[in-house]
């Protein structure tokens, strides 16, 4: 067995497969945003680990199918329960880990996270089976566990966005197998603890660590699961989505956004700003964040005053500081590759208003452009990072042509103090999720997903639980049984 102390917390390095650590014979390297110190050795699977996994799932399936949604609603309660009690430790290692800022997961995200599991073990037990008669016949459309599920997660947010995938599809009875993003795989190691101290049947939920080319490509091929689900880029999306087409298996995927966020001249120009400046939170490390700034050209001047004061007041800093508000970007790559965005739109001709580089360590300064044109690359592909787009509109359908100018399509951000144009915006932008006057709020019940390469199928709510069953439609005929 083997471990790292990860700020002061235990947590194990290996496998978590069958109930059990595996310790796998290769590792990797996992580092500290907050100074680049290596903080743990994981390990690194590969096609036998994948194996032994989705075997343990395939094993466990039956079982947990059995214990039906209200038995398993109350595992899944008391895990809720038990990542409420461990928010301190979840949040600290989750800090070192890819450095969300430390106040935000510990008031916020943490909790979150257990409530999905709450909510889906809410969900999972009032998930009514359909029953009416027609043609003589009685029918009933019959939910059942799909089987073995395989969730991949990206490393932003790592323990709470596997938990909005992991949750439902235990809730819906079928095992999962979650292999964790290589640069923050540590905080999915704790959950794999606190499913075993709930009372997780072995092989319920299982940890493969290891890269997306070695363990993630071989546990997508494998041809004993039933379900994929994805969150990270359209590009790995493809790759996975081929996977998945060999052995026929439904895939859902949340992909990448380049949300657009619109400022009407009747917005609350404060409210909006402020906003806008917050899209530098966790360094814009969030997929749905609006990093197209968007403002009604009669506004332009008393917004951009409004966002420059308020991007003024940001601290770049330590995530565990709570001063803090612009944290560092996860790893040299991914800043090395913010920093090349910049670069090129700089030798393209994009002007830069603010920011622009790195800002010492892994922090880079909050950076905004107003792009020389709107196919330039700055407004057409996601940076994940602290970097945003400022353009501006003359009417409500110019705003509407460039908010659906991107082949992204995941989120979009309003402000505007009329309700008409709230309806009418909000249909018109090509998004599966638009906020008017807020940002991020969302009820756990609705649907979540994109359109365009933003991402395949609906998560959230029942349209997850519908994700992991499969449906049946029993017809028996009326009066032929008593
Ligand atoms: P990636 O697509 O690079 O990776 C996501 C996950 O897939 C990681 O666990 C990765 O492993 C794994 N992976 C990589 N290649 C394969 C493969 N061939 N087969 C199976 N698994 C593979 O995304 P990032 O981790 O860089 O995350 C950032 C992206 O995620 C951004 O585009 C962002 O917008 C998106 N995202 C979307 C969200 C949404 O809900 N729509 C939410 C959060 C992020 P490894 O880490 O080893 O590469």
């Amino acid at each position: 067995m083997s471990s790292a102390t990860v700020a002061g917390h235990e947590v194990s390095t290996d496998h978590w497969i069958g109930g059990e650590r595996v310790a796998g014979s290769e590792r990797f390297e996992v580092i500290t945003p907050i100074d680049g110190s290596v903080i743990a050795q994981v390990a690194a699977g590969g096609a036998h680990e994948a194996d032994l996994a989705v075997a343990a799932a395939h094993a466990a399936a039956p079982g947990w199918a059995a214990l039906g949604p209200v038995g398993r609603a109350t595992l899944l309660t008391r895990l809720a329960d038990l990542i409420d009690q461990n928010v301190e430790r979840l949040a600290a290692v989750e800090c070192a880990d890819m450095a969300m800022l430390l106040e935000s997961l510990r008031l916020r995200v943490i909790h979150r996270a257990a409530a999905n599991f709450r909510n889906y073990a809410e969900l999972a037990a009032s998930y009514e089976e359909r029953d009416w008669r027609s043609k003589g016949t009685w029918n009933r459309v019959q939910r059942m566990p799909a089987g073995p599920a395989a969730v991949i997660t990206p490393w932003n947010a790592p323990f709470m966005l596997s938990t909005w995938k992991v949750a439902p599809a235990l809730a819906a009875g079928c095992p999962v197998v979650l292999k964790p993003a290589e640069w923050s795989p540590l905080s999915c190691s704790l959950l794999a603890d606190l499913t075993a101290q709930a009372g997780f049947p072995p092989g319920v939920f299982n940890v493969l660590q290891g890269t997306g080319e070695q363990a993630g490509a071989a546990l997508v091929a494998h041809p004993m699961l039933r379900r994929i689900s994805f969150t990270g880029s359209p590009e790995t999306a493809r790759e996975i989505g081929v996977a998945a087409a060999r052995n026929l298996v439904p895939f859902t995927g949340e992909l990448g956004g380049k949300g657009p966020l619109i400022v009407f001249e009747d917005a609350d120009l404060d409210a909006a700003a402020a906003k806008a400046a917050g899209q530098y939170d966790d360094a814009g490390q969030v997929c749905l964040a609006g990093t197209r700034l968007l403002v009604q050209e009669s506004v332009r001047d008393e917004f951009l005053e409004r966002f420059h004061a308020a991007v003024d007041r940001h601290v770049l800093g330590d995530p565990r500081a709570p001063e803090t508000t612009v944290s560092p970007l996860i790893h040299p790559e991914h800043l090395a590759r913010v920093d090349g965005f910049v670069k090129r739109a700089v030798a393209a001709g994009d002007r830069l208003v603010r920011g622009g580089q790195p800002a010492g360590g892994l922090l880079y300064e909050p950076t905004l452009f107003e792009p020389r044109a709107n196919d330039s690359e700055i407004v057409q592909r996601e940076v994940f990072g602290p970097v945003l787009t400022f353009q501006t509109f003359a009417d409500e359908a110019e705003a509407i042509a460039l908010s659906n100018s991107t082949p992204y399509g995941l989120s979009g951000i309003v402000y505007t103090s009329s309700m008409g144009r709230a309806d009418r915006v909000g249909r018109a932008v090509r998004a599966g999720v638009v906020w008017v006057n807020t940002f991020l709020v969302r009820d756990l019940t609705a649907p979540f997903g994109g359109i365009g390469i933003s991402g395949l199928g609906r998560e959230g709510g029942n349209y997850a639980l519908d994700f992991y069953s499969d449906l049946k439609t029993l017809q028996i005929l009326e009066g032929s049984v008593r």
